[in-house]
């Protein structure tokens, strides 16, 4: 059985890439590193559907915990066929109002946990000299959002870092992928203020939020033989806010 580990997958985007891979046929790994029941209701989700999984709690802001995520997956399922890079933060606040330590967590998360994650995974990868990571950037990464300048930053270093691994790993049949959401209905855009909502949705020309089950959908194609030939892509999928 091949398997998926997905980061941040208690809920939002990595819970449905996560339903979505284990109906795929992947045994996946939910990480988490604080909602545990959360996570283990995604687990329960997918086992009531026939599909196999665990949950691994591992902070991936750090090394160590990174490295077990892997580690433990690996030694589960006998290998990693998948890794989605989904877990991260958003620090909205305009230039003068964020502070170092804003700075800190965002790359923390959005930057360092995918790179020890990728690291890790590939070195497993390497064995099969087959393997698909897949790096949940954001439409921010390209686009110039006002308030967004340290969320940008993270999620251009993550196109960067796509672009250059799939350099790396290509001769090892290992294919990176980005996927780059505009605004998508999850907790994250749940703090933004109302009116803030309704600007958004009036530049989007599709007058609408995407959901986490469309994301998943990219993911899936991406995981995939459909996309055997597909690496070092940033694939944007935002309503047509960034045209
Ligand atoms: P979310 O609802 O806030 O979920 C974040 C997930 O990350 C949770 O499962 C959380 O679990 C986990 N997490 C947080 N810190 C962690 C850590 N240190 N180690 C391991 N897991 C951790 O986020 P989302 O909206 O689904 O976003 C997922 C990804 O998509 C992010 O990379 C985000 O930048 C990107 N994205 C989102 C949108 C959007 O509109 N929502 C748009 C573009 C891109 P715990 O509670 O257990 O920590």
């Amino acid at each position: 059985m091949k398997s998926a580990v997905i980061t941040g997958a208690s809920r939002g985007i990595g819970k449905a890439c996560a339903i979505r891979l284990a109906k795929d046929g992947y045994a996946v790994v939910i990480n988490y590193s604080r909602s545990e029941a959360e996570a283990q209701s995604v687990l329960d989700t997918i086992k009531a559907n026939g599909g196999e999984g665990m949950i691994y709690r591992a902070d991936v802001t750090d090394p160590d915990q990174a490295k077990a995520l892997i580690r433990d997956a690996d030694k589960a399922y006998g290998g990693i066929d998948v890794l989605v890079n989904n877990a991260g933060m958003v620090k909205d606040a305009y230039l003068l109002m964020l502070e170092n330590t804003a700075l800190d967590k965002c790359f923390d998360l959005n930057v360092k946990g995918y790179f020890y994650c990728a690291q890790a995974a590939a070195l497993k990868m390497f064995r099969k000299k087959s393997g698909v990571i897949i790096n949940m950037s954001s439409v921010s990464g390209e686009m110039a959002l006002a308030g967004q300048s340290i969320y940008s930053a993270t999620k251009g270093a993550i196109n960067s870092m796509t672009r250059v691994l799939a350099k790396e790993l290509g001769e090892r049949g290992i294919r990176v992928n980005a996927i780059a959401p505009g605004f998508i209905e999850t907790e994250m855009i749940d703090v933004l203020p109302p009116d803030k909502k309704e600007e958004y949705l009036k530049a989007i020309p599709m007058h609408r939020f995407g959901t986490a089950e469309e994301v998943a959908n990219v993911v899936s194609v991406l995981a995939s033989d459909a996309s055997s030939y597909i690496t070092g892509q940033i694939i944007t999928m935002d309503g047509g806010l960034s045209l």
